[in-house]
């Protein structure tokens, strides 16, 4: 290779904006079905002088003879100079990973099926006997990867601790999220203790509602996906209710999302397009995507809320700020708080009744049903987060060979049987559960501070959009903690996500 072209931070930020814009629409045009072959190696080829060691070192010199917001920019352009330098290193064992994947079949009632197919249908077969069988069929075919994953987690494990120059993987992410994963897992412990009993009678019930009498007093996670489709509801929360309804619950909390046109909306049902709803922010606040496409059932539309939540977000950003804040953000946290909010606005019972003209005792139940996925879920994340920090504790140790407490700890907390096979595919990197779990506790001070400011129906109140306005303008730059401090919480308190969780009849 000949020199590398080392630039300036304002250069760097520039020619990275470029990047992500290019990468975002050509994964646009892939999942949409635009496109039916994928060509990202052509642009990471083309940027691949991007991501250098010369590069990150300038960055980070750079970096060192800074302060204030400056340095909080640099800092982020030189994290996304490590994460695209490990990207690129490890394109390869990761490409093969995913056309290991791609090639695996199961063979399921004669029918040979893909891998991924096999994990798609679990969602829609209704039998609970079915059900177990394919579950355990894709669980045993996927565990044949478990060498190949681990593989590629130790290689990106030691890139990262070289690159970053922390060698301990828990500090090294205790750093970049500037917070403590020891104090945030033992809040959310003890919010999930203090939330067990409501959780258990939730469960009980909704387990017999949706798995049938027959079911196993601990079911296994092949059912997972079947539950959170919440099949018993399927009749009223109708495929074709989704857009309209869904854009005027956005509507009522002030947000014309038919008129925003910064936000290109995608919500056709097209059989190439993959039917997760999702974001791309190519180059906010100015592109922005939203797209979904309609299954039916109430999953749809919160799904279809969720990703308005980053699709506002991203789009309400302040245009002034540096490319930077408006679009790089150290995790996942602060974003999160955004979808949560205005996914949460599904398990309101005043919105079951107002959309879908049902009493209010049958909005009541209706609604309940989205607090038991929601408790359901929030416990999942907080044993995953458990099982993640001993895993990671003890890496250096046991190279990621054991599978540790992974199926006790998420059994335990939410009475489904997890198999301790899936502990390698079970786990996403960088401790993304973290992300998620600061966004649980956030959003329930956000929904509390809501309350306490626009009242009860905060939910379908345009002041309710007034407040959220001035939040997205701060772009990606605060942390999820510093909202906090906007909300007047502390931002371990779980007061009121526990209110939240132990809300049952
Ligand atoms: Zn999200």
């Amino acid at each position: 290779m000949s020199t590398t072209a080392v630039r300036t931070p304002a250069e760097y930020e520039a020619r990275l904006r470029e990047y992500y814009r290019e990468r975002s629409e050509e994964g646009r045009a892939v999942r949409v079905g635009e496109k039916e072959v994928s060509e990202q190696a052509a642009i990471v080829a083309r940027y691949s002088d991007l991501f250098s060691r010369e590069q990150i070192d300038a960055l980070r010199e750079a970096e060192a003879s800074s302060s204030g917001d400056e340095r909080e920019r640099l800092y982020r352009l030189r994290k996304a100079c490590e994460g695209g330098f490990i990207y690129n290193e490890l394109a390869e064992k990761g490409d093969a990973l995913e056309n290991a994947l791609i090639r695996s079949r199961v063979t399921f009632n004669g029918e040979e099926m893909p891998l991924r197919a096999a994990q798609a249908r679990l969602a829609v077969i209704d039998e609970y006997a079915d059900r177990e069988l394919l579950g355990d069929l894709e669980r045993a075919e996927s565990a044949k990867l478990n060498p190949d994953r681990l593989d590629l987690l130790t290689v990106s494990e030691e890139l990262e601790g070289e690159v970053s120059g922390e060698p301990d993987p828990i500090a090294r992410t205790e750093e970049e999220k500037a917070i403590s994963l020891r104090d945030l897992e033992r809040a959310l412990v003890a919010a999930s203790d203090a939330t067990t009993t409501a959780y258990e009678r939730l469960r009980d019930r909704w387990f017999d509602r949706i798995l049938g009498p027959g079911r196993d007093a601990q079911p296994t996670n092949s059912h997972v996906a079947y539950m959170r489709r919440l099949s018993p509801l399927e009749s009223t929360y109708t495929k074709d209710g989704a857009v309209p309804i869904c854009l005027a619950s956005t509507l009522a909390i002030g947000f014309d999302l038919t008129a925003i046109p910064n936000i290109r909306l995608d919500l056709e049902d097209r059989p190439q397009k993959n039917p997760r709803a999702c974001v791309i922010a190519s180059d906010p606040p100015e592109v922005v995507h939203l797209i979904t496409r309609a299954q039916g059932g109430l999953a749809d539309y919160q799904a279809f809320m969720h990703e308005a939540g980053h699709a506002l977000h991203y789009a309400g950003v302040d245009p002034r700020l540096p490319f930077t804040f408006r679009a790089i953000s150290r995790d996942h946290a602060l974003t999160e708080i955004y979808s949560y909010i205005l996914e949460a606005i599904t398990r309101e019972p005043g919105w079951h009744a107002e959309h879908f003209h049902l009493s209010d005792t049958q909005a009541a139940e209706n609604a309940e049903a989205t607090l038991f996925l929601e408790a359901l879920l929030y416990r999942r994340y907080t044993a995953k987060l458990r099982y993640e920090l001993g895993f990671w504790a003890a890496f250096a140790e046991e190279g990621g060979r054991s599978p540790r407490d992974y199926s006790t700890l998420l059994t335990e907390a939410t009475g489904v049987r997890y198999d301790p096979r899936n502990y390698l595919s079970d786990m996403d990197g960088g401790f993304y559960s973290a992300d998620y779990l600061r966004a649980w506790i956030r959003s329930a001070q956000l929904r509390a501070f809501l309350v306490g400011e626009v009242g009860e129906d905060w939910w379908k109140s345009a002041k309710t959009g007034e407040i959220l306005r001035g939040l997205f303008a701060e772009g990606t730059k605060p942390t999820s903690e510093e909202i906090a401090g906007r909300l007047g919480f502390d931002p371990l308190d779980t007061g009121p996500l526990v209110a939240d969780l132990n809300a049952v009849g």
